[in-house]
């Protein structure tokens, strides 16, 4: 049975309470994971407190750094076994898995190889003076992720955290925790001290809600909804402890006339299609210059149709959503999209042979005439396109930046004027010209703007997040 990783341990609640992991490929109950709530966080947050201040402060940023890249490589080594675990947890299709685990091991190899690159800066000043600006860890660092991508989102928020020589205190979902646990064990492994990188397991409103409100943390970076991440940033400030927020996304398509076809087309079909469309930067909206909207949705509708949903060993385009809140959210908003004149193009197939009980949706392309229904403005997080004609660029940045959301976005064209224009006025805080997605992105400064959220992950932008700098003024 999993268990949580505090201070080095393995160890189950002090309550001593349980929860079922349920598994999406046939909602089974298939393991229980411990329901850690405020008494455990509290455990993990001083575990982790006294390893920032002890043993893990001696080691040199190279040490550290050392240590992430020999996490990255047991990760390698066991990476079959966590992305079986990832499958069967989050019901993706194995080969997404399998690469979600690749790049997990790229985060702590990238974050790994920066550590000891990070340096401060002396700053000219008055004659008599000497100025030195340094780099300190931020202490210890809260880190709550969702059910999503678990191992990709563990390997973004602790790698660049330990770099910097903070101790961290992870929260996973309840949903989606076994690869998150595991990659723990396995810094045990490599080498981290006791207390450097703890998961308390539970529930949100517990576990979670405990540890962004505790008060001897001095960071908090979190990814999930928007509602979620409001009582998150609103439980840090009670400390005045520092908060990044990765939330939704309603990222838009901008196809001009003139696009490559061959090669939007693929992409913008599994830029919603990928990990059943549960991904913050899903490309949910495709907005497309009038001119050529007939021919280029019916070359969409055609990929679209492609889709096919099955259980992780299936390896298809979709497994099933995670959970059966999920499951009805999204049936609830095909249902809406119907209610709202939407005109279904095209629709995906679940795989004959998937088990009973699990929760497979079926991927749906819709065409609007105009931008006002839900499905346009909200994010479903399931495998939703909706399709909508634009004139000018004009209309089409006003229709890209029309949502709460600013995650990400794509613009489609072969005119550098058009590419650059589009690009800089659309408000987010991403965007791909001619593609979608960067395979993990792991080098690439993400996050959002607008209600997407706030601060910076990935990138070595990351590692001036999750420290803060000191000046020190030399008189002499
Ligand atoms: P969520 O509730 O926001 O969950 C995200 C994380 O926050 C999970 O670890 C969750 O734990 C935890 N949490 C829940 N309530 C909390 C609280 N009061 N205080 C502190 N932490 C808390 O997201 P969800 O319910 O799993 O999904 C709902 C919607 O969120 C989705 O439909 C989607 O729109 C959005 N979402 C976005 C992303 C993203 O990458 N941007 C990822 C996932 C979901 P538990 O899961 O154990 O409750
Ligand atoms: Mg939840």
């Amino acid at each position: 049975m999993p268990q949580m990783i505090i201070n080095g341990r393995k160890t189950d609640a002090i309550s001593g309470q349980m929860l079922d992991v349920i598994s999406p490929v046939d909602g089974t109950v298939f393991t229980q994971i411990p329901r850690g709530d405020e008494a455990d966080v509290d455990l993990a947050v001083k575990a982790a407190r006294i390893a920032a201040e002890g043993p893990w402060k001696k080691f040199t940023a190279l040490e550290r750094g050392r240590l992430l890249v020999k996490l990255s490589g047991l990760i390698l080594e066991n990476a079959e076994q966590l992305s079986q675990l990832e499958a069967k947890d989050t019901g993706k299709a194995i080969s997404s898995a399998r690469n979600d685990i690749q790049v997990m091991a790229r985060y702590f190899e990238f974050y790994g190889t920066a550590a000891d690159k990070v340096h401060g800066e002396v700053i000219p000043f008055l004659n008599g003076y000497s100025v030195q600006v340094i780099r300190e860890p931020l202490g210890v660092t809260a880190h709550i992720i969702p059910w999503n991508y678990p191992a990709q989102m563990v390997g973004r928020s602790v790698a660049p955290s330990l770099a910097m020589g903070n101790a961290c205190v992870v929260k996973p979902a309840e949903d989606a925790c076994l690869s998150v646990i595991r990659v723990a064990e396995l810094a045990l492994e490599a080498g981290l001290p006791a207390g450097v990188f703890n998961v308390v397991t539970g529930l949100g409103e517990e576990a979670g809600a405990s540890l962004s409100a505790h008060e001897d943390i001095n960071f908090v970076t979190f990814t999930g909804s928007n509602e979620v991440g409001v009582l998150v940033q609103k439980a840090a400030a009670e400390h005045a402890v520092k908060c990044v927020l990765e939330l939704g996304g309603k990222s838009a398509h901008v196809v001009f006339n003139d696009v490559n076809m061959k090669l939007a087309v693929p992409a913008i079909v599994k830029g919603i299609i990928a990990n059943t469309g549960q991904t913050c930067t899903a490309g949910s909206r495709l907005l497309i210059q009038r001119d050529i909207f007939n021919e280029f949705i019916g070359l969409v509708a055609e990929e679209f149709s492609k889709t096919k949903v099955g259980t992780p060993d299936m390896d298809l385009h979709c497994g099933p959503v995670i959970n059966k809140s999920q499951f009805d959210r999204v049936n609830r908003y095909l249902e809406q999209g119907k209610k709202d004149g939407l005109k279904i193009l095209a629709q995906g197939q679940i795989q004959a042979g998937v088990p009973d009980g699990g929760y497979y949706v079926t991927p749906t392309l819709f065409v609007a005439d105009n931008h006002d229904s839900d499905l346009l403005m909200q994010e479903i997080f399931g495998p939703v396109l909706v399709a909508l004609a634009f004139d000018t660029e004009e209309q089409a940045v006003h229709l890209a930046n029309i949502t709460d959301y600013g995650l990400m976005a794509a613009v489609w064209s072969e005119n550098g004027g058009i590419q650059q224009r589009v690009a800089k006025e659309v408000k987010c805080g991403q965007v791909y010209i001619n593609g979608f997605g960067a395979g993990g992105g792991v080098e690439l400064p993400f996050g959002g703007v607008k209600r997407s959220g706030h601060g910076r992950e990935k990138g070595l932008v990351a590692l001036e997040e999750m420290s803060t700098t000191k000046t020190i003024i030399h008189y002499h």
